[in-house]
């Protein structure tokens, strides 16, 4: 556990000159440490951003020296690879590492924090709680993989102001004290198995959301999910579950409005106009976070109505001569395709699809039970084309680039279908990343 007092007259080395790894830096420095930022990468990347540095922070790029060694502690940058040499010969000297997240909290003057994990749906959830907090008048950061870096939110934030963490398994790894006094555990499917190395140590990183939580927290979690529910055995904190159909639970579904069941009380909302049932989950999480923690119905029930959603998620981009266009960019592997299928079908439209980019090793073998059902033409894209095409069949036709697929599926299309791209895919063959394909997506839309 990072405790600044025990480290005060010592050096700190922050690992990685990333948007965190920058932010944590110039927040111990603004704390009085001595700083050293270590960043493997070469080129013009970290050299642009060591220039948001504060002055009288040391750093190097290319590679990490001995002068790491040297540090009196060590701050990882969530993306970091721990398996890297750098963190043995540390461990060697008996050089401690904390998480970025960790620190930031240590560093803040904050003491509220309430954090939200999961494999998909955190970004929503948690802006879904700010929004409600917020309209209850409360000061509230929302931080972490939303958007600002934790340290971002932990240097402005004020005494008794809210800290809302959007917290990934990277950045629970590493840390050993985190207490929130909410969490929320959304679901938990593999993922990101290339870097926690297994399904286990992937679930013992989303764990310790909550683990080091004591009787008076609060661990809210999804009901539905039976894995997420063996794994939160365990916990101390107050457990409140939510379901989509289990009405014993303190959050369910009654097909309309969502009912929360406090003490004696059963309260109801109505859930905010997204699409898609997982977006009902993520309101029930949202809305039992807030609601533990005294926040009114009322300040629940006009943050859902007044709630638009976050773009590039099922978001709806323009009607063109009677054409949807919905730009779903976030979708970056087969599940999330999946369930903007699903949350497509009660609208009863055909459908024209772009899929494709960067391959990510999952089939889309599994995605045919519901093209079956409502899509009428494919359109890949991007390096993965020709296997989508190899593993969807001849229907699917190569665009190539995004431009081409909007043009054609416009040109194909009847009044009332809907044009939707949810690619399945990365984005990095031909986009700095999922914001800018969806980006791009909404100009060419917009020029059409
Ligand atoms: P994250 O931040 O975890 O990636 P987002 O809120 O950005 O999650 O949503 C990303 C995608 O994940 C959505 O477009 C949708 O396809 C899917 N998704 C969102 N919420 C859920 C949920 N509760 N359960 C399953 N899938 C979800």
């Amino acid at each position: 556990m990072f405790i600044p007092e025990k480290f005060r007259y010592k050096t700190a080395c922050v690992l990685g000159l990333g948007a965190s790894g920058v932010a944590c830096a110039n927040l111990l420095r603004d704390r009085g440490f001595e700083v050293l930022v270590s960043d493997s990468g070469k080129g013009a990347a970290p050299a642009r951003a060591a220039r948001s540095l504060r002055k009288g922070i040391a750093f190097e790029t290319g590679g990490h020296s001995a002068k790491v060694l040297q540090a009196g502690f060590i701050v990882k940058s969530p993306g970091i690879d721990p398996r890297i040499a750098i963190f043995r010969l540390a461990a060697r000297k008996g050089i401690p590492v904390f998480s970025e997240v960790e620190t930031a909290l240590a560093l803040g003057r904050a003491p509220r924090v309430w954090a939200v994990t999961g494999t998909n749906g955190k970004t929503t959830t948690t802006a879904l709680l700010a929004a409600v907090a917020r309209e209850a008048g409360l000061r509230c950061h929302a931080a972490g993989n939303i958007g600002p870096p934790v340290s971002s939110a932990a240097a402005a934030a004020r005494p008794g102001d809210l800290m809302v963490l959007e917290v990934s398994s990277y950045q629970l790894e590493d840390s050993s004290a985190f207490a929130p006094e909410v969490s929320v555990h959304l679901n938990i499917t593999p993922d990101h198995m290339d870097h926690h190395g297994s399904m286990r140590s992937y679930m013992a990183a989303k764990l310790k959301a909550s683990r080091a939580q004591t009787r008076s927290d609060v661990c809210v979690y999804n009901a539905d999910d039976a894995r997420l529910k063996r794994l939160l055995r365990s916990v101390r904190a107050k457990k409140l579950g939510f379901s989509l159909a289990d009405r014993r639970q303190e959050a369910f579904f009654d097909g309309s409005r969502i009912r929360f069941r406090l003490g004696r009380k059963v309260l109801a909302a109505a859930p905010p106009a997204l699409l898609g049932k997982h977006n009902i989950q993520n309101a029930m999480a949202a809305g039992l976070g807030d609601l533990s923690h005294g926040i009114a119905l009322a300040a629940v029930q006009r943050a859902f109505r007044k709630f638009k959603g976050i773009a590039h998620r099922l978001e709806s981009v323009a009607v063109k001569s009677a054409r949807t266009f919905i730009n779903d960019s976030k979708a970056t592997n087969v599940d999330s395709t999946q369930v903007a299928l699903r949350a497509l079908e009660p609208l009863n439209q055909n459908i024209l699809l772009i899929l494709g980019g960067l391959h990510k090793g999952v089939p889309y073998r599994g995605l045919l039970p519901l093209l079956r059902k409502r899509v009428r033409l494919i359109f890949a894209i991007g390096k993965a084309a020709p296997l989508i095409r190899r593993e969807l069949g001849p229907a699917v036709r190569r665009a190539g680039t995004l431009r081409r697929a909007v043009q054609w599926s416009y040109r194909l299309s009847r009044p009332g279908e809907i044009i939707l791209l949810s690619p399945a895919c990365a984005s990095f063959d031909q986009f700095r990343n999922f914001e800018h394909r969806g980006e791009a997506f909404k100009a060419l839309v917009r020029g059409l």
